[in-house]
């Protein structure tokens, strides 16, 4: 890349070793940014607004490229691909890595990974009721075993409009069963309420 010899030309010129450093450091912000869940939000925010010719589409081109959902041919799940300056390309999975399936009512933990809510709130050992705010700080993400992600969860709703739109079908078999699972929860929830209140 251009800015990668104009670097080492600095650092050769002024016997430096600035240029080296500051490379070292887009790199780093690089992965960061690769690794951020807003960067899925985005997709998807760019992806759901890009069809009815709205400027927030527009904008970003430029800056991204090739933007889509695309589906795998074996197992048709999803994924979100990009281009970034026409450099390299990146592909997110949107494969929930507790139920193996694709994310639903995703959220992202303060790590970074992407799960469903539920999915979530199960690993943290919380109900749906109380949610994933009540996690307790020594909870740990099931794939970086980082502690205390959960109650700074972010909730990526444009994902979520995304795989609704377009993965109509599995988006309703999940709501469907979803729906009893949240039942379940808040029928145990409130029979161990009333126990609790009348005392037997
Ligand atoms: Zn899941
Ligand atoms: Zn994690």
């Amino acid at each position: 890349m251009a800015l990668r010899k104009m670097l080492k030309k600095y650092d050769k010129i002024h016997r430096s070793k600035q240029g080296q450093a500051f490379k070292m450091q887009i790199q780093i912000m690089h992965i960061e940014i690769l690794r951020s869940p807003w960067l899925c939000e985005l997709l998807a925010f760019y992806l759901n607004n890009s069809n009815n010719n709205s400027p927030i589409g527009n904008d970003i081109h430029g800056l991204l490229k090739d933007m889509s959902l695309t589906f795998d041919e074996g197992s048709n799940k999803p994924s979100l691909t990009c281009g970034f300056f026409d450099s390299f390309s990146i592909n997110v999975d949107l494969t929930c890595s507790i139920c193996l399936d694709t994310v639903f009512d995703p959220i992202s933990l303060a790590c970074g990974h992407i799960f469903c809510y539920i999915c979530a709130c199960g690993a943290a050992s919380e109900t749906i009721i109380d949610g994933l705010r009540e996690a307790s700080s020594e909870s740990k993400c099931p794939l970086c075993r980082q502690e205390g992600v959960y109650r700074d969860y972010v909730r990526l709703t444009e994902l979520n409009i995304l795989l609704r739109e377009n993965c109509h079908a599995y988006w309703e078999k999940r709501l469907q069963s979803e729906r009893m699972d949240r039942l379940q929860q808040a029928k145990e929830y409130w029979d161990a309420q009333c126990r609790n209140i009348i005392g037997i």
